[in-house]
């Protein structure tokens, strides 16, 4: 498309209308927003009814101790057999759960009764390392099927997980250990990144040599790449030769809905990263709810898939929780998206014949630099449904996205959500929203979002501020992990009773949100959250640096890049090499993405 032709097209502030044979099949219609409308906690309450309960919830919402909630609590539920057990007993065993994509080309198949067997004996050896209900677990993986399982094992026993990104350096995995004060560590040897083996277990045992981690028992260690490992004796343990001595069954026990599921930790405006606490049921309800209606799932023919690592909320909703509770067959690819050729997303759409992909707008974007004759050259009809998120997606990537992705056909979800909302808030829904390239548009049924002024007003139409939620929903964060004072003043304290997202936002003519980026010190560097105070930290905790300070600026591909401004201490001087030790130095301590 030319550079005049996409111009005139956004001026024409195009719609989108859905396409008529999706809309007439679509899951979820227009009426479902009338029902919420109506009765949003009896909304919520029959989306409840898509999990399977051992004892079935009489309460919806008590929002008695605001802001702390509790949904479905006199529920009970076992995360893990719904998302795996309940599809084997329902007759789906032979489903592919996942169809595994290697780096290097290596493939598996797992189906939803093999993803059972291998959860069951998992669950068994976390349970004979003596973890219990509530015991926390880290998890720092390669994108494997090892890591799901992993997960579902946790969740199965109840011990909530600490999924660490495998991007983060010792020193990023050893503060989240400590914090969430973890029994026992899974890992890899390493995962398969740019063609090499990238070794994982190294700063697994760095981490370990940190004051705060004593009480890690146990390190999992699962074979990928075969590279190399020291062994530390009586705390390393192979995954696979302690799963093979495991029972193949496992009786999952019921939990209440508010038992904790997972902390994940999200950069906060100061250096340290906050611990988001997600619970049971009213998670797995919304996620499970949000990827049905808003992907427009039918488990029986669509193959999914969400691109994102599971180390960041949306490889937990969309990867694990939301896709495996509603059934789905998706596709798990490891590597980078230009391994070993640039054309290999496209290659696997073809392949596995993807019919949904997730993806975020810096890879779109990606994807548009290295030019539309890269994906003109596989064969990617199989698409019917496209989905963005991580960052507001520019309309120019949006149009190219629906142009040479979808072929014009295929509608754009673009999903606004975080990781403490814990599933998706804002986005069109395929079958009913005509789409606009650019926005997410409206608040999903049972939401409630809008935008404010300074002083907590709400803006009329064609007027921006920040993006407030004005009511409680399922899959909120319950609190920051031992801190609820800082979760009270960080959410809830800047507009009374309702939740301050950190979002800059505009409403335009029809009302439809617009969202603009972060309004704090937070950056979104390739959809990832990066706080500027935990970059200055890592410089000044550089010998040669005296104070540092930290901005995100506008970069064509990334969204935001990292730009740093150092005072030198003393005799030390400027040279290349000192930026070179610097931005080493910063990856070191937070890991490659945080890089100035
Ligand atoms: P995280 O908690 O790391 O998932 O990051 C959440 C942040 O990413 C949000 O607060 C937004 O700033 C941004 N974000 C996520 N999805 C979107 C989207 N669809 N449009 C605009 N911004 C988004």
């Amino acid at each position: 498309m030319s550079n005049e032709s996409l111009a005139n097209l956004l001026k024409e502030e195009r719609r989108f209308e859905p396409p008529a044979e999706l809309a007439a099949h679509a899951n979820v219609t227009a009426q479902a927003y009338a029902r919420a409308e109506a009765d949003r906690l009896g909304f919520w309450a029959e989306q409840a009814e898509r999990l399977s309960w051992t004892t079935t919830p009489r309460q919806t919402l008590d929002w008695s101790n605001p802001p702390f909630a509790t949904w479905f609590a006199d529920g009970e539920l076992n995360v893990a057999h719904n998302c795996v057990d309940r599809h084997v007993h329902a007759g789906l065993g032979d489903r592919v759960a996942i169809h595994f994509e290697g780096e290097p080309g290596d493939t598996r198949t797992l189906t939803y009764a093999q993803l059972q067997t291998e959860v069951a004996r998992a669950a068994h050896t976390l349970t004979a390392l003596g973890v219990h209900p509530g015991d926390r677990v880290a998890i720092y993986m390669p994108m494997i099927p090892e890591t799901v399982v992993a997960m579902l094992a946790c969740a199965r026993i109840g011990a909530p997980h600490s999924v660490v990104f495998g991007g983060f350096s010792a020193d990023a995995l050893a503060t989240r250990i400590t914090d969430a004060d973890a029994r026992v560590v899974i890992t890899a040897d390493g995962g398969y990144r740019r063609g090499k083996p990238s070794a994982l277990k190294p700063a697994v045992d760095e981490a370990l040599t940190r004051p705060g981690t004593e009480n890690v028992r146990n390190v999992l260690v699962v074979r990928r790449t075969g590279q190399e490992v020291a062994w530390t004796k009586d705390r390393d343990i192979w995954w696979h030769q302690a799963l093979d001595a495991q029972p193949h069954q496992h009786t999952a026990q019921p939990f209440p809905a508010e038992h904790p599921l997972f902390i994940l930790y999200t950069s906060g405006t100061t250096g340290r990263p906050k611990g988001i606490l997600h619970t049971s049921g009213g998670y797995l309800t919304q996620t499970a709810y949000t990827h049905h209606a808003v992907f427009d799932l039918k488990p029986d023919t669509d193959v999914y898939w969400c691109t994102a690592d599971v180390g960041w909320v949306t490889g937990h909703s969309y990867i694990v929780y939301g896709p495996l509770a509603n059934a789905a067959t998706q596709v798990i690819y490891e590597g980078t998206p230009d391994t070993p050729h640039q054309g290999r997303f496209w290659e696997i759409i073809e392949k596995y014949k993807v019919t949904i992909l997730y993806t975020a707008p810096t890879a779109i974007r990606t994807f548009m630099k290295w030019g539309e004759h890269i994906p003109a050259q596989h064969d990617l009809s199989s698409l019917r449904l496209l989905g963005s998120v991580g960052e507001p997606i520019n309309p120019e990537a949006w149009m190219w996205y629906r142009r040479h992705i979808g072929a014009d056909r295929c509608p754009i979800v673009d999903t606004w959500w975080q990781t403490e909302t814990g599933a998706m808030m804002i986005s069109p829904l395929p079958g009913v929203t005509p789409t606009k390239p650019g926005s997410a548009q409206t608040p999903l049924p049972g939401i409630a979002a809008t935008v404010v002024d300074d002083t907590g007003t709400e803006v009329p139409h064609g007027h921006g501020g920040y993006l407030v939620l004005t009511q409680p929903w399922p899959s909120m964060l319950r609190t920051i992990w031992g801190d609820d004072q800082r979760y009270r003043e960080t959410y809830w304290s800047r507009f009374t009773d309702r939740y301050f997202a950190g979002d800059g936002a505009k409403k335009d003519d029809d009302g439809d949100i617009w969202l603009l980026g972060r309004v704090d010190d937070v950056m979104l560097v390739s959809g990832h959250n990066i706080s500027t105070t935990e970059v200055e930290s890592a410089l000044v905790s550089h010998p040669k640096i005296a104070e540092a300070a930290v901005v995100g600026a506008n970069d064509p591909t990334t969204g935001q890049a990292i730009v740093a401004f150092v005072i030198l201490r003393g005799t030390a001087t400027e040279t290349d090499t000192l930026t070179h030790d610097l931005r080493t130095h910063v990856a070191h301590t937070l890991g490659p993405i945080a890089k100035p």
